[in-house]
């Protein structure tokens, strides 16, 4: 297998977008775990958010092995944000992968496939890489390069123009250019002593092994502006085993990873890449970073779902795995059996569960506070006041929906505070559950069955 790339999708994981839940930044607990009523872009639910927080610890401790947490509420009432508040406290590069169990049973591969691409979604892997990075603007140095096995020294001018953050990747590639490519081998780093223009080779890094040889030549060098080796500077790149995969599957590459469209990723490309990050970690060169992979709808997935769940959760990169449902008693898909949740029992008998409660209208309000911030929406106190009572009415979710609505309206008379009227013109435009269904109901001789 080629070298892994992994430059190509380190900026990936940084794309962030305002969606329904930006403003969530962690679970908003204290030291002791004790919730705090607004914190951290949460509001209430504090029961469910402090056994959360508990299974935080139970994760910092090690604990959470074999184990998966399963939030269990009515619709709207926070389960995905939990969970994404678990893998914010988690840290800043903690992954969070997130999927709808219908989803696996509309994507062009198989359940199972899914179900794995959403797993290494959830497992980050932080690489350190050890690079040098030079200083200065523009060097001018005599070139002598030291012989190498069977060739002659030789000399030659290099005139490098160095910016602060240039790494020794990019200069290494203009010496290239400078001296050719004869006999330099990737790898070699060599020290130039500004002073007197003298080259030392200093041997090969220690980032670079006989895979990189497979780029071609590439000549690695620091230089020494006062006769004293640069500082040698760790670099750390984090990113999901997914995204190896998926580089590392195709000729497009990472291209794949915007469109979506991986495709069944085979099974060796994917042993090949775990062998090749059990070196890493062996050799101290990555760390597994365990992120949380949130399964929402869990009683759509079938028996073979959960048997897939039952064995993934055994491997010991596991993501920590949150499920979420808001069925009672159902039927366990592809089965004639009913169980909890529509759960197969040995899988229930592994899940810690939370439970989420309805919001008061109190909590709504300060919800759609929080969501005006984060949308940048100035909404005055009479539309709050309607919103709020049309959240508690319908649903938070759709008065949340009703925010940027209203914010066009507001934009369309060329207003710039959101007034009650908007609040009404998008409420009349945009029906709610409640409403839909009546209008179904009323009219349903006009519809086909
Ligand atoms: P479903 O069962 O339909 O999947 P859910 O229980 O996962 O719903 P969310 O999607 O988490 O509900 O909540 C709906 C919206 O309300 C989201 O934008 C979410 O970020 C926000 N929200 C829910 N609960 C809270 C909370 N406690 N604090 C702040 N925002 C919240």
């Amino acid at each position: 297998m080629a070298e892994l790339k992994l430059s190509e999708s380190r900026d990936l994981t940084r794309i962030e977008r305002i969606g329904a839940h930006s403003h969530i930044r962690g679970l908003g607990l204290d030291s002791s775990l004790e919730p705090r009523s607004v914190s951290e872009g949460m509001v209430g639910q504090t029961t469910a958010r402090k056994a959360a927080g508990v299974i935080l610890h139970m994760i910092k401790d090690g604990k959470i092995a074999g184990r998966a947490v399963l939030i269990a509420g009515q619709p709207g009432t926070g389960k995905t944000a939990i969970a994404m508040g678990m893998a914010k406290s988690l840290g800043l590069e903690t992954p969070f992968a997130m999927l709808a169990g219908s989803e696996l049973f509309s994507l062009e591969m198989s359940k199972t496939e899914a179900l794995m691409q959403a797993f290494r979604k959830a497992i980050g892997v932080r690489i350190k890489e050890e690079t040098e990075v030079i200083e200065g603007e523009v060097v001018e140095v005599q070139i002598d390069r030291p012989a190498v096995a069977g060739a002659a020294s030789k000399t030659g001018k290099l005139t490098l123009k160095t910016t602060e953050m240039e790494t020794v990747y990019d200069l290494g590639a203009k010496m290239i250019e400078a001296l050719g490519k004869e006999k330099v081998h990737c790898g070699d780093v060599i020290a130039i002593d500004k002073a007197s223009g003298k080259i030392t080779k200093l041997g090969r890094s220690f980032a670079r092994s006989r895979d990189y040889d497979a780029m071609g030549p590439q000549v690695k060098f620091v230089q020494c502006p006062d006769g004293e080796l640069q500082k040698r500077k760790e670099v750390v790149h984090c990113v999901t085993l997914h995204e190896i995969d998926v580089i590392n599957s195709r000729t497009q590459g990472f291209l794949a990873l915007f469109t979506g469209d991986t495709g069944e990723i085979r099974a060796e490309v994917r042993e090949q890449i775990d062998t090749k990050v059990a070196e890493w970690r062996e050799e101290g060169k990555a760390e597994i970073v365990p992120g949380v992979l949130f399964i929402d709808e869990v009683h759509m997935l079938d028996i073979e779902c959960f048997s897939f769940l039952n064995r993934a959760l055994e491997n010991e990169m596991a993501p920590i795995l949150v499920v979420a449902t808001n069925r009672g008693i159902t039927t366990i898909r592809g089965t004639n059996y009913k169980s909890p949740h529509g759960i197969p029992i040995d899988f229930l008998d592994r899940l810690l569960i939370i439970s989420t409660q309805p919001y008061t209208a109190d909590e709504i309000r300060k919800i759609l506070d929080i969501r005006c911030q984060e949308e940048d929406i100035e909404m005055s106190e009479g539309a709050k006041l309607l919103l709020t009572k049309t959240g508690v009415e319908t649903s938070l979710r759709y008065a949340i929906h009703l925010i940027t609505a209203a914010a066009l309206a507001c934009q369309k008379r060329k207003g710039k505070v959101v007034e009650p009227d908007d609040i009404t013109r998008v409420y009349n435009l945009f029906l709610d559950v409640k409403r839909s269904t009546q209008y179904l109901m009323e009219y349903q001789h006009q519809f086909m069955f």
